[in-house]
């Protein structure tokens, strides 16, 4: 029988303890090993010591994907894919609203070796299409996307993507392979920052890239000279959590589902963005693409309400960086992650200064009502 993806989070991947027959995967610190009669030249550079493997092989078998490369960030694996796939001369479109580390890599980073790149107007496959040219050899998207939480369609980018024989990527980072397994729909590569979901409880950084295995190939020969290789200790941290990553985005779901419900009705809020309600304007797409909609949603407060005062009377939410911890945490994109935009890209991108992004955690549902609805008081 297929193991379903709660029982493959659990057990796959795994390294037997055949010395002791212990229940769970040692951690082998090694730096160095054997290579007399050896298939495998073994070393933490080249991705392939037992804890680094059992990250590559269980979050591959988690995207159906057929190999995967765990980093030491989300950025060193998506610096370290684009540097892998792209030539001198290559052109990448990227959808305009990425994630902002990856959005400066791009604009910082590429063209000093002579790739070019384009950013999307809009989140339309049109919008996409438009951006193609004849050197252009990956697209790239992010969905749902950071803060608004819009949907892009992934089968249509998939499509298009083979259409024009181009690399597609995809940062399900948001969305995390229990909600979202962009590869069955005909993406070629899946990147995430571990440090949000798959970690899950704010105490690791790590990335991971995971695709077929001549792409993975490619993207191993450039990360073993780049360097940005996931630890053994971290490695074995990552699949511990990985272990409860089901149970926790099933309650992240239906924590966030709920809060929005709340939120949505609430006379002191102006607008909800979550694609698990019927007002967002892709519901339906998300419906077809996504098995949960997440545990992230941003809202904006009437213009009467200071976000900063409002943030400081909660007391079970924490305002804070980063995301996807099983703790509630909240932050104001314009002041913190969407800062360094600037005022009128912001305005562009429709980031209003009252915006706050919740990352729902998995708390008890009811408290984090009460948080929110004394603070808006
Ligand atoms: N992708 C998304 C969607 C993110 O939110 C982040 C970090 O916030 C990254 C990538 C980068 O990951 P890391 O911080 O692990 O390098």
């Amino acid at each position: 029988m297929k193991k379903k993806i709660q029982t493959k989070c659990v057990h796959n991947g795994e390294v037997k303890d055949t010395q002791f027959n212990g229940a769970i995967s040692p951690i082998f610190m090694a730096t160095s090993y054997a290579y007399l009669d050896q298939d495998t030249l073994r070393y933490p550079r080249y991705f392939n010591t037992p804890n680094q493997e059992v990250i590559g092989k269980k979050i591959a078998s988690l995207e159906n994907a057929e190999a995967g490369l765990p980093f030491a960030s989300g950025m060193a694996a998506i610096s370290t894919t684009l540097l892998a796939l792209l030539n001198k001369g290559d052109h990448i479109v990227l959808q305009k609203d990425i994630y902002g580390g990856a959005f400066h890599f791009v604009e910082h980073d590429l063209e000093k070796y002579g790739i070019s790149y384009s950013f999307t107007e809009g989140n339309l496959t049109s919008d996409f299409k438009a951006k193609i040219k004849e050197n252009t050899k990956v697209i790239y998207i992010e969905t749902p996307s950071n803060p608004l939480l819009k949907i892009v369609d992934i089968q249509a980018i998939a499509d298009l993507a083979k259409q024009y024989n181009l690399i597609s990527i995809i940062d399900n980072t948001f969305a995390s392979p229990i909600n979202q397994q962009p590869i069955n729909f005909g993406i070629d590569v899946v990147l995430h920052s571990a440090t949000k979901y798959l970690g899950g409880h704010s105490d690791i950084l790590a990335g991971i890239v995971v695709s077929n295995k001549n792409i993975i190939e490619k993207i191993f020969q450039t990360g073993k000279n780049l360097g940005g290789n996931l630890s053994h200790f971290i490695s074995y941290l990552l699949e511990r959590s990985i272990k409860t990553l089901a149970v926790r985005i099933e309650k992240h779901n239906a924590n966030a589902q709920e809060i929005a419900e709340f939120l949505e009705q609430h006379t002191k809020i102006k607008k909800v963005y979550y694609p698990g309600l019927k007002s967002h304007p892709n519901y339906e797409l998300a419906k077809r693409q996504m098995t949960g909609f997440g545990g992230m949603l941003s809202f904006e407060l009437i213009e009467s309400i200071n976000p900063k005062i409002f943030q400081k009377k909660l007391h079970l939410i924490k305002p804070s960086l980063s995301l996807a911890g099983v703790e509630s945490t909240i932050l104001q994109p314009a002041e913190t992650s969407h800062k360094l935009l600037g005022a009128a890209e912001r305005k562009k991108q429709g980031i209003k200064d009252g915006l706050l992004r919740l990352s729902v955690g998995i708390e008890n549902v009811t408290d984090l009502i009460y948080d929110l609805n004394q603070a808006l008081k």
